[in-house]
C-alpha cells in the first residue's frame, strides 16, 4: 500500500517565527528586532520576574506533589483570578471560572463551548487581528465572520464603521471577540465613551462578548486596563473572559490562562461549569500546575504581590517611555510623517504605518526587523540606540 504521509503538504512557515530566524542569521552588529510577540527589558532579555523565582524557591519547599489538578484547574490560583478580571462586579455564583494552558488554550476551550453548547454560533473578530485567532475559532468549530476596527489610516479606530457592522451584520446570539485592552496587531483601543456605546449595542442586540485579555496592565494599568471588560458586563448579562498570565507574569512557556464565564444566575453557571470541564477533559484533561501555582503563591502573599505589581509597573513604563522617545525622535527626522498617534496606543505593539514594501526596505537597508503589516513591537526597541532606529525608519519612509 503507498505510504499515507508521503503526499502531505508542507504547512506554510509561521512569517512572523521566520523572521526572528532571519535576524539571528543577520550578521549586522548593528541590527534590531521588532517583530517578536514577547515583552523585552532594556538588555534585550525577556526576564523571569523576581516574585515568579521567590514563589518557585517557596514551591520547592512547600510542594508536596504532582498529582494531578481538578479538571478545572488549582482552587486558589483560580479564587485569585476571578478577582483580578472580574474584582466585585460580578457575584461569584454567576462565574464559572476554569484554569487553561495560556490565553490560547482558554480561547480554544472558550471556542468549543460556543461551538458545542451554543449551537449555530457564528463568531466576530475585529479586522484586523491577533492571526491565531482564527485558527482557533475555526478549529473550534465556530464560522468566523469579521466586523471593521481599523480605519484606513491604519492608526486609529473606525468607531462608526464598528458599530455599523455590529448593529447590522450580527444577529442575537452571535459571539463578538474584543480585545479588552492592548490590541494585537494595532495598539488601537476603543476609549472608554466608546466601550460605553459598544457595550449597548452588545447588550441590545443580544450579544456574546468573548474578551480576549492578554495584557492587563500592560496599557494603562490593572484596574485601568478592565475599563472595557467591567463597562461590557454592566450591559451584558452574559460573558466569557480569556485571559493570560503569559505577559503580565512573565510566564510565557509555563502556560498560564483562564476561561472566566459570566452566566445571568448561579444555575446556569453552575451548568456552563460542568460542561467547560467536559471540553477540557476532551482536550487535555486537566491544566499544567507549576504556573499556576506561582501565580496563586504570588497573589497569596502581601509582599510578593506588591513585588509582582512593581516589576509589572516597570515593564509598562518602559514600553510608554519608548514610545514617547521613538514618537519624539521621529519628530526630529526632517521630512518624516508625524509618528504621534503612536502616543493614543497601548501596550507592547502598534501599527507603525510602515508599509510591506517599507519594512523590507527597512530589514534589507538597516537590519530594522518589523512584520510586513508594520506591526512593532515596541518593547524591542532600544533605548540608547533610538536615534540609529529613527534614522533608519526616517530613511525609507521619507
Ligand atoms: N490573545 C492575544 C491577543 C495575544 O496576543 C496572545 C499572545 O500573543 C494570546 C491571546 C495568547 O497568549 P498565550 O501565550 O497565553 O497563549
Amino acid at each position: 500500500a503507498p505510504n499515507r504521509f508521503d503526499s502531505i503538504p508542507l504547512a506554510p512557515p509561521d512569517s512572523i517565527l521566520g523572521l526572528t530566524e532571519a535576524f539571528l542569521a543577520d550578521p549586522r552588529t548593528e541590527k534590531m528586532n521588532l517583530t517578536v510577540g514577547v515583552y523585552k527589558d532594556a538588555s534585550g532579555l525577556t526576564p523571569i520576574l523576581k516574585c515568579v523565582k521567590a514563589a518557585e524557591r517557596k514551591l520547592v519547599e512547600t510542594e508536596k506533589t504532582k498529582g494531578y489538578l481538578p479538571i478545572d484547574g488549582f482552587p486558589d490560583y483560580r479564587s485569585h483570578v476571578q478577582k483580578l478580571v472580574f474584582s466585585d462586579q460580578i457575584p461569584a455564583d454567576r462565574i464559572a471560572m476554569v484554569q487553561a494552558p495560556g490565553g490560547t488554550g482558554a480561547l480554544r476551550v472558550a471556542g468549543e463551548f460556543l461551538a458545542t453548547q451554543c449551537s449555530p454560533t457564528r463568531v466576530f473578530l475585529p479586522n484586523p487581528t491577533w492571526a491565531n485567532h482564527n485558527a482557533i475559532m475555526r478549529s473550534a468549530g465556530l464560522d468566523v465572520e469579521t466586523y471593521s476596527y481599523l480605519a484606513n489610516d491604519r492608526r486609529s479606530l473606525d468607531f462608526d464603521a464598528l458599530l455599523d457592522d455590529l448593529n447590522t451584520k450580527t444577529r442575537p446570539g452571535d459571539a463578538v471577540l474584543m480585545h479588552a485592552c492592548c490590541h494585537n496587531p494595532t495598539g488601537v483601543d476603543p476609549t472608554a465613551d466608546q466601550w460605553k456605546e459598544i457595550a449597548k449595542v452588545m447588550g441590545s442586540r443580544g450579544l456574546i462578548p468573548l474578551l480576549d485579555f492578554a495584557y492587563q496592565g500592560f496599557g494603562d494599568g490593572l484596574d485601568e486596563d478592565a475599563v472595557g471588560l467591567r463597562t461590557i458586563l454592566g450591559q451584558c448579562p452574559e460573558a466569557i473572559v480569556c485571559s493570560s498570565y503569559s505577559k503580565n507574569f512573565g510566564l510565557y512557556s509555563e502556560r498560564v490562562g483562564a476561561v472566566g464565564l459570566v452566566a445571568a444566575n448561579a444555575a446556569a453557571a453552575t451548568a456552563a461549569l460542568s460542561q467547560l470541564k467536559v471540553t477540557v477533559r476532551a482536550n487535555y484533561s486537566n491544566p499544567p500546575r507549576h504556573g499556576g501555582a506561582i501565580v496563586a503563591t504570588i497573589l497569596d502573599d502581601d509582599e510578593l504581590t506588591q513585588m509582582w505589581k512593581s516589576e509589572l509597573e516597570e515593564m509598562r513604563l518602559r514600553i510608554t517611555h519608548l514610545r514617547t522617545q521613538f514618537v519624539e525622535g521621529m519628530s526630529k527626522q526632517a521630512g518624516a510623517p508625524d509618528f504621534s498617534s503612536l502616543l493614543n496606543q497601548k501596550g507592547m505593539f502598534s501599527y507603525s504605518g510602515l508599509t510591506a514594501m517599507q519594512a523590507d526596505e527597512l530589514r534589507s537597508k538597516h537590519g530594522v526587523y518589523v512584520v510586513g503589516s508594520g506591526r512593532i513591537n515596541v518593547a524591542g526597541m532600544d533605548e540608547k540606540r533610538m536615534d540609529w532606529l529613527c534614522s533608519a525608519v526616517a530613511d525609507v519612509v521619507g
